[in-house]
């Protein structure tokens, strides 16, 4: 008998499946079974296991009459849950139904299927009986009885409901809020004690990369202090950015030397990359592709820049050409573009030209953005001021910069 019902609902199955739905109850459907499905994004990410103990709580608290307890796999938790539904001829029906929540990268997505129903009709077996025959025959016009339009009714309602109270269910929001397992670490180091607009630069890149951070699911730490540029604190960090500061002295300068060689990562913002006859540094000079601080304009003007690359991870969201916001542009010499091993992403374009006020820039090729294809490092000019956050075509190179370096 059931291997029959077996097979009767695999024929069942393909017409079910492409029925038309004219009953004006928006019941949602997947290969001929009724499936509640809803994706939700979840900004920071959790940790898997503080959000399956949200999901059990609520649960317990939603379905008093949970008839079978938590499963969890390594991509869902679910469990069976249970709800009653009174229609308007009195009659109470339990709806059984199974409950899954899966996890992934981007947030979580809740399923309901599997419905059965079980009635206090006099003279109905009491037995739990697979809804899709009952749901099948309403469709077609043929209720089984005046019970059907209520229990569907009641059917959708409830899981709309259900939907709901778990997306605002508090441990749920608190879960996905709670501090996750980073994909990888940052640490950011900037100086107070510089120039203002190099420190109003450092300040502005915190709070955008601290917001990217919390979006992306890595961990962002910062510090004013260059002592943390050690080998010991080196060792917990994917990518090092420097916000308008570079190291000093020699023991920070040797473990910096030692974390890019060994495969580290580096972001380097305006001042970070300077360098000149009395930096006695030429192990960076090297690295920043023999490029030599060489001139700059005043004052601070935006820019129209060319971009190099349009299909380099760092620069796959700008547009050919763009206009940077206000900036100290710095002129190179050697110019970085000759080294071989140079990849030039961005250029001041010529038109610009010329740049200035005070200072003013008349010629030369101007390389803005750039990669040393011997190290994971990305240097850009930009970081002087207030302003540099203010061009959302920009910030993309600036949030693409650093997920191409955490590669
Ligand atoms: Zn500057």
């Amino acid at each position: 008998m059931l291997k029959n019902l077996f097979y009767a609902w695999l024929i069942l199955l393909p017409i079910i499946g492409t029925a038309q739905n004219n009953t004006g109850i928006p019941i949602p459907m997947k290969k001929g079974i009724i499936y509640y499905e809803k994706s939700f994004p979840v900004v920071g990410g959790f940790r898997k296991q503080d959000f399956y103990n949200a999901v059990m709580q609520w649960s317990e608290n939603s379905f008093p009459d949970v008839i079978v307890g938590f499963a969890i796999t390594t991509d869902y938790i679910s469990c069976d849950g249970a709800f009653k539904i009174i229609t308007n001829q009195a009659h109470i029906f339990t709806l059984k139904f199974k409950l899954e929540v899966a996890l992934n990268d981007t947030g979580y997505t809740i399923r309901a299927y599997n419905f059965y129903e079980n009635s206090n009709v006099i003279g109905k077996s009491h037995e739990y009986s697979k809804i899709e025959y009952r749901w099948w025959d309403y469709r077609q016009g043929k209720p089984w009885s005046a019970d059907d339009k209520p229990l569907f009714k009641g059917l959708d309602s409830s899981m709309t409901a259900m939907f709901a109270s778990f997306r605002s269910y508090p441990l749920i929001l608190k879960s996905a809020r709670l501090a996750h397992t980073p994909k990888f670490k940052v640490l950011a180091l900037f100086s107070t004690n510089v120039e203002a607009d190099h420190v109003d630069f450092a300040y502005d890149a915190i709070k955008f990369y601290k917001n990217m951070a919390d979006e992306k699911g890595f961990a962002f730490d910062t510090t004013s202090n260059w002592e943390n540029l050690n080998d010991a604190n080196l060792k917990n960090y994917k990518i090092v950015i420097w916000l308008n500061e570079f190291p000093h002295n020699e023991p920070e300068r040797r473990s910096f030397e030692k974390f890019m060689d060994g495969g580290g990562s580096w972001l380097g913002f305006h001042v970070s990359g300077y360098n000149d006859k009395d930096t006695h540094w030429p192990w960076f000079v090297n690295f920043m592709g023999g490029a030599v601080f060489y001139d700059n304009n005043w004052p601070p003007l935006p820019a129209k820049m060319i971009v190099d690359d349009n299909k380099h991870p760092v620069t796959k969201h700008l547009p050919k050409n763009y206009t940077a916001p206000i900036n100290e542009w710095y002129g190179w010499r050697p110019d970085p573009r000759d080294n071989k091993d140079v990849k030039v992403l961005v250029t001041l374009d010529p038109v610009n030209y010329p740049l200035g006020k005070k200072d003013v820039i008349k010629s030369g090729d101007m390389p803005v953005v750039w990669t040393n294809t011997k190290y994971k490092m990305v240097y850009m000019n930009m970081g002087h001021g207030d302003k540099n956050f203010e061009s959302p075509l920009q910030n993309k190179m600036f949030e693409d910069a650093v997920l191409w370096l955490a590669r």
